[in-house]
């Protein structure tokens, strides 16, 4: 018999909160995640302009677990919200495994959405997973180098970032101050290194504070690069982006950054989900029609003040994910649960290293070094929750975290 089984299913912000936020409950919890560790998804960009900071993004989750919480290292490939049963694939040994649960989370996050748009998925890199920022980086640089060999034609030169929200704009800066270094390496002059930056909407990062798009979209101009505005992209070919309007654009390096949809899984579990595969979930994260199944992060739509479902992010994943924690433990000892209540503190949006724009919840705006030390300072105070001060030192000492 024993006590409860809790089955969270997915290590990121949200699912690594809830595994934390268990230390105490009398529970038996099984953290279902492909890999043994936690990576910042916020971060996930930068190592394209610093191929080093790959072991500064990702946290092992082990030493960070509680000791009522066993990690499995596995996919989970079924869920059965109605029997609360999921079909796990092991890492090691590729045999699927079923776990049933007591209590059921869903933390599975997102993937990117293609809209259909012809070429797209085939050709183009994403900002998924920790591998993304290191396979852009090197597939940019052995272009280049086939480019300065004479192999590649102008096409070699040339990057499209397909979407200017928040990923594409902060990915658009650091690979505008990773040029210095593309060009020493592979011999091609800077100035030859092109990279455009392509977005539907009239301007950058629709909807966000006009003062802080004007001053985003006018860094991004000086540091290089070519911001096409009002003209989404229309398909993909080997060596070619054609826009809506005609143009088509040569370009040897894709990259894909206009928008994101829940993981399949959610849909194909047969949850109500949102046009964005969310799933619908009531005011303390059950999902609807599922007793004791509750969803966290982006794979949650929980409406916000206006309505709309709140936005993909890694702050609103956390308080998720460290609400389900202490409403989980309040529910095993039979206690009442109150609803969940997000506090949205702000935005913060880093240009490269030394650069950015946040706008903070009573409206004020930051702009400049201010803005990125206050990226980092994010940062800080989630290994801080995470590991205490050891942790963040190590981070200020420029310590891996993970090696990798
Ligand atoms: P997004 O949906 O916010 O932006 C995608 C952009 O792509 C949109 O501006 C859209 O108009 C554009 N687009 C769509 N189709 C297009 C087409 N065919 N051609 C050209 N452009 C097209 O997606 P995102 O930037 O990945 O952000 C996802 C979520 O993550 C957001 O909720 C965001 O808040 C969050 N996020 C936040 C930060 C931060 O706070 N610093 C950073 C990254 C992501």
């Amino acid at each position: 018999n024993g006590p409860p089984h809790v089955v969270i299913l997915g290590a990121g912000y949200a699912g690594f909160a809830v595994a934390r936020g268990l230390r105490a409950a009398p529970a038996r919890v099984t953290l279902v995640n492909p890999y043994p560790y936690h990576y910042f998804t916020t971060l996930l960009h930068e190592p394209v302009a610093r191929p080093r900071l790959r072991e500064r993004i990702a946290l092992p989750l082990a030493p960070y677990l509680p000791p009522n919480v066993a990690l499995w290292l596995g996919r989970a490939v079924a869920v059965d919200p109605g029997r609360r049963v999921v079909d796990v694939e092991d890492r090691a040994t590729g045999a699927v495994r079923r776990l049933e649960a007591d209590l059921l989370v869903v933390a599975v996050g997102s993937e990117p959405l293609f809209f259909g748009i012809a070429g797209l998925e085939e050709r183009a890199l994403t900002v998924r997973d920790l591998s993304s920022g290191p396979v852009i980086r090197s597939t940019v640089e052995q272009r280049l180098a086939r480019y300065a060999a004479g192999d590649l034609g102008p096409e070699g030169r040339r990057i499209v970032i397909g979407g200017g929200g928040y990923t594409g704009v902060e990915l658009a800066a650091e690979l505008a101050e990773a040029r210095v270094d593309l060009a020493r390496e592979t011999g091609v002059a800077p100035g030859a290194i092109e990279i455009f930056l392509v977005e539907a909407a009239p301007s950058l990062l629709p909807g966000f504070d006009p003062p802080l798009v004007r001053y985003v979209t006018r860094f991004l101009e000086k540091a290089g690069v070519r911001v096409i505005t009002g003209t989404p992209i229309r398909e993909v070919t080997p060596r070619h982006v054609v826009l809506a309007d005609g143009r088509r654009l040569e370009a040897g390096t894709v990259i894909w950054t206009g928008g994101v949809r829940a993981h399949r899984l959610v849909e194909q579990a047969g949850f109500e989900v949102d046009r964005r595969g969310r799933a619908l979930v009531g005011p303390d994260l059950q999902a609807r029609g599922f007793a004791g199944v509750y969803l966290a992060g982006d794979a949650a739509a929980f409406p916000g003040e206006d309505g709309r479902p709140l936005p993909p992010t890694a702050q609103v994943a956390l308080q998720q994910g460290e609400y389900l924690g202490r409403a989980l433990a309040r529910r095993l000892r039979g206690q009442p649960v109150e609803p969940f209540t997000p506090h949205l503190l702000g935005t913060v949006i880093s240009l490269g290293r030394r650069d950015g724009v946040g706008l903070l919840r009573n409206g004020y705006r930051v702009t400049g070094h201010a803005a990125r030390v206050l990226k980092s300072a994010t940062l800080w105070r989630y290994l801080y929750r995470i590991g205490g001060a050891s942790l963040v030192a190590r981070v200020l000492g420029g310590m891996p975290l993970h090696p990798l």
